[in-house]
């Protein structure tokens, strides 16, 4: 420390800094030189916190300076000498403050955290810096020297100009300043002189200090349109003004479908602003399910720390939107830190268990949005189903399906499906397939038909994945109808006139022998009623849509062996047996029956080559139109 004068008469002194900045400060000038903009998020970022901690002296202390001082910060520029002042009416420094906090490294570990970025410079992305406050220092990127002109709250402090060009020293000196606060100013290089421009500055603020609780002027002119939304209570939100909101952040170009205010004191405290969008985002639409590297905003203290906080939300919920401000992390925290927090850990927990509550009202009162969002959404769901153990009960209940008893479009829950199943149905019964159309027409839904009895009609490519893991709802369990070992005896078809043994067997034998390494089985089937045959799969064997999703994602999968039911009472099955009766060498007969095969293979979609096919139906109609 020397002691200079100035004029003569003020003394100026002048401190060293300590070894450990002089490395700082050359790391943030010549590391973080490729995202200058953020100095004006720090200095912003520090005068909110000088004013935040005003606002709460004034609360108990009568004696501050300036106790009726409007909250703001003001910057002003000069657009052709490159000048930059920012002015807060915050705390202020005392000189003894000054030295502490703007001549050494607040925070431990900060030049280490710096280091690392410094080698690993290829990563170095606007995100990473993000989430560190490089604080004030970052100046230095755009300037060669800053003037801090500061003065405690205090009652009876006085006012210091604090200079440095950040080469290693400092001065401090005494000044004459009227009002309590803080102001920075400096001359921007001339690689910097872009952050001399308003629309520049008006951008940055935008970008990362549009909610920022207090006014932020430049000029006349309040740049932060919006305060912090996310700390107000219910009854103070404006729908308006709460999707302006949402629009900014979530770049979206319509409104939300609905939002959720959330406010958590206890363990952990924190304020969230969450938002359901109306449509799916397009990595979802386009890179099915992948919600990676979404996140809600994550802010401490009302500043923005990180755009998409991935760690505050489970993956598949992270198509939601919206802004957590916490209280309980530090500002200075680098992602590993928060990824590992036991605060964030725990803000997830609630996170969660609040947005699925969220989902459970809505569906509850306002029915007609939980569609539109089931819609969006819905796959979303499924994939929470498989993923997050312990809210699977509550995501069951959120499952919507059409059926065979509702509307296209219009969906029935597992829970309104089992109050009303009949009492002697004992399992809760779905079909997939690849369209609701499709779905209707299969010869394996005729018995339910006819019965009355309510099938789950599964159109959704996720469903055989996530379906058939539910085993079992209210002690029902779920079955494919196309599994072979449905009990219909209980429910015989009475109107049906089966075939007697000693005709039926022969029928059974000779598909058999036609149909050879095709099929696994030939048996007589108990729930048709329109149709001559179809397919089920084994006790065993794989649904057929799920066969067929497995066979997209491995093409060298080994099809299974379907089984072959015959409706006996059918007339085509009839006048087989009596063919059979008659000569059982007739070869239309097992042209009939390879075409009744792959018939029902071709209603799957599961007939390779349509060529034999219909070569044989020409041979059909040409026996058919001979006999007359
Ligand atoms: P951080 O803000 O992360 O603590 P900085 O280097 O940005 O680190 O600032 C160091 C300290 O300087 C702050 O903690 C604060 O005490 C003080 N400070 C900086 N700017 C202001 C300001 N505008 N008004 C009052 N104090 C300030």
């Amino acid at each position: 420390m020397s002691n200079n004068s100035n004029n003569g008469t003020v003394p100026v002194q002048e401190f060293e800094y300590k070894a450990e900045m002089k490395q700082l400060l050359d790391l943030i000038v010549h590391s973080l030189y490729t995202h200058p903009e953020i100095y004006l998020r720090e200095l912003i970022s520090n005068a909110s916190d000088a004013l935040s901690k005003v606002r709460f002296n004034s609360l108990t202390d009568q004696d501050i300076i300036d106790r009726e001082a409007e909250l703001a910060v003001r910057i002003s520029i000069d657009t052709a000498e490159l000048t930059f002042v920012i002015e807060d009416s915050g705390v202020g420094m005392t000189e003894e403050e000054l030295i502490a906090n703007l001549g050494t490294v607040a925070k431990s570990g900060t030049l280490g955290f710096m280091q690392a970025l410094k080698e690993q410079q290829k990563e170095l992305d606007g995100n990473l810096i993000g989430q560190f406050g490089v604080g004030f220092y970052s100046v230095f990127m755009v300037t060669d020297e800053v003037t801090v002109e500061t003065r405690s709250a205090k009652p009876g402090s006085d006012g210091f100009r604090w200079r440095s060009s950040g080469q290693g020293t400092y001065t401090i000196e005494k000044i004459d300043k009227a009002e309590r606060g803080t102001k920075i100013s400096f001359k921007f290089k001339e690689s910097s002189k872009e952050f001399a421009e308003e629309y520049r500055v008006e951008q940055i603020v935008k970008k990362y200090s549009n909610f920022v609780d207090f006014p932020i002027y430049l000029g006349e002119k309040q740049l932060n349109s919006i305060t912090a939304l996310w700390q107000r209570s219910k009854s103070e939100l404006k729908d308006d003004e709460v999707n302006e909101f949402y629009k900014f952040i979530a770049n979206d170009y319509q409104d939300a479908l609905d939002y959720l205010p959330v406010s958590v004191e206890g363990m952990v405290t924190f304020k969230a602003l969450l938002f359901l969008p109306k449509e799916a985002p397009p990595e979802m639409l386009y890179r099915q399910g992948d919600l990676e590297n979404r996140g809600p905003q994550l802010y401490v203290k009302k500043v923005l720390i990180q755009q998409e906080c991935r760690d505050l939300l489970p993956e598949y919920l992270r198509f939601i939107a919206g802004v957590v401000d916490t209280e309980d992390l530090s500002l200075n925290v680098s992602r590993e830190v928060v990824q590992s927090s036991p605060v964030m850990a725990k803000i997830r927990q609630i996170l969660t268990g609040k947005i699925l509550g969220w989902f459970e009202t809505l569906a509850k009162e306002q029915p007609e949005k939980f569609k539109t969002f089931y819609k969006a959404f819905g796959p979303v769901i499924k994939i929470g189903l498989n993923t997050d153990y312990t809210n699977r009960e509550k995501l069951i209940e959120l499952l919507r399906f059409e059926s065979t008893k509702t509307g296209a479009d219009e969906y029935v829950t597992l829970k309104e499906y089992s109050e009303r199943m009949g009492a002697d149905q004992k399992e809760i019964y779905y079909h997939s397939g690849s369209s609701r159309a499709q779905l209707l027409a299969h010869p394996n839904l005729e018995y339910f038909q006819n019965k009355g009895i309510e099938v789950l009609l599964l159109s959704d490519p996720v469903d055989v994945f996530v379906i058939p893991s539910i085993h079992e709802y209210d002690k029902k369990p779920l079955k494919s109808i196309e599994k072979a070992d449905i009990d219909f005896s209980s429910q015989k078809n009475e109107a049906a006139e089966p075939l007697p043994e000693n005709l039926l067997n022969p029928v059974l034998k000779l598909f058999r022998e036609t149909l050879g390494e095709g099929v696994e089985d030939v048996i007589e089937s108990h729930r048709l009623v329109s149709s001559p045959v179809t397919l089920v799969s084994g006790k065993d064997g794989l649904d057929s849509q799920m066969e067929k999703m497995m066979k997209m994602m491995k093409s060298d999968m080994p099809a299974g062996k379907r089984i072959l039911e015959v409706n006996t009472s059918h007339p085509i099955i009839r006048n087989l047996a009596g063919m059979i009766m008659a000569n059982e060498n007739n070869p239309l007969i097992r042209t009939a029956m390879k075409q009744l095969y792959e018939g029902a293979l071709l209603l799957e979609g599961g007939l390779d080559s349509t060529t034999a096919f219909l070569s044989r139906m020409n041979e059909l109609i040409e026996a058919a139109t001979l006999s007359r």
